[in-house]
């Protein structure tokens, strides 16, 4: 009774069992309550997201209104002294190790949760059960860990669950994800991509794609990245249970072009924070910094120009490309050729 619970499993058995509890946190938390809810990235059946609620009712205690909208005045925030959890303002070590707290800290701001927290589920269950009931939930959890697993494997194993996402959703996604890692997109954030596998958080890793594209479902991005959340969407949606409604546009290339066209500047417009990302790549440590940074500024104003017409901004594209070439800056030269290939 006090080492094996109903379950009776060895020791690998209940490692097990807890990677995959942990892991259906994780995918809850990502499908759940991040791209459904926070950002309507796609649509969820009543009794799948039900699922979803009631487990991380259980499993964390937190309550949606509260997530999605701490989560939501993080991306209208970001990196200034009003974002709840910017490493950038806290520094690295507080996210990381204390980010439940101030995760904790502006869910209790009324003030968050009335301007960011519309749009939640208000049905019987979560005015009268989940919401204000945190510690009922997960003493459940506590109780039915107990039971399956036996008092003391079933307490460790609780407690692991209790800090699994404290850890790595409110310590690693939203500590690392703003400090380290590569960045496809020069978003103007500080997000990275932490890993290009998104597997242990539920393709979270993948940070820097989301901070681009917030209301895209499908979080990785290039075709050596991997979003093990995206997946289950897509399994979801086979059998009814998941509708996705946004997805990042995708980047291609087509070298053969022999002139910028119309299709170049749609192409350029669109995809403005992988265009600069390149553009930087490009010419870092370029031995003419004056040139480049004035290359640049005469780039963006392909994105701010409002009043142009398309004609205008086909001329301005031409222009830019002709100057590059004739720069006699190898690394302008190059961009150049890639921004030519937009397609
Ligand atoms: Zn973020
Ligand atoms: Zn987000």
């Amino acid at each position: 009774m006090f080492f094996s619970g109903l379950l009776n499993l060895s020791w690998w058995g209940d490692v097990i069992a807890l990677l995959v509890m942990t892991h259906v946190t994780i995918v809850a938390v990502t499908i759940f309550l991040h791209r459904h809810q926070a950002h309507r990235a796609l649509d969820l059946a009543p009794a799948t997201s039900h699922f979803f609620r009631l487990w991380l009712w259980m499993s964390t205690g937190m309550i949606t209104k509260e997530w999605a909208a701490v989560h939501r005045k993080h991306h209208a925030k970001c990196e200034t002294v009003e974002d709840p959890h910017s490493p950038q303002i806290y520094g690295i070590n507080r996210v990381l190790w204390g980010g439940v707290f101030l995760y904790v800290k502006e869910a209790c701001r009324t003030e968050t949760l009335e301007r960011y927290g519309h749009g939640t589920p208000d049905d019987w269950m979560e005015r009268h059960v989940y919401t204000g009931h945190g510690r009922l939930g997960v003493t459940l959890m506590a109780l039915i860990d107990m039971a399956l697993f036996g008092i003391v494997p079933g307490l460790v194993i609780w407690g692991l669950q209790m800090i699994w996402i404290p850890f790595w959703a409110a310590g690693v996604v939203n500590g690392i994800g703003h400090f380290w890692g590569y960045r496809n997109f020069a978003c103007k954030d500080a997000s990275t991509n932490i890993v290009p596998w998104g597997i242990l958080i539920g393709g979270e890793e993948l940070h820097n794609n989301h901070h681009t594209f917030a209301t895209s479902a499908k979080l990785s991005n290039r075709w050596y990245e991997f979003d093990i959340g995206w997946m289950y969407i897509r399994l979801l949606e086979m059998v009814g249970q998941a509708r996705v409604k946004n997805v990042a546009p995708k980047v291609r290339f087509d070298r053969n072009k022999p002139e910028c066209d119309d299709a170049t500047l749609q192409a350029i417009i669109l995809n403005r924070y992988d265009v600069l990302a390149r553009f930087e790549a490009s010419t870092a440590g370029s031995a003419v910094m004056n040139t480049v940074d004035a290359m640049r500024r005469d780039l963006m104003d392909l994105w701010t120009a409002s009043n142009a017409t398309r004609e205008q901004l086909l001329g301005q594209l031409k222009d830019w490309c002709r100057r590059a070439e004739a720069s006699g800056i190898l690394e302008l030269e190059r961009f150049s050729m890639t921004l030519r290939a937009y397609a």
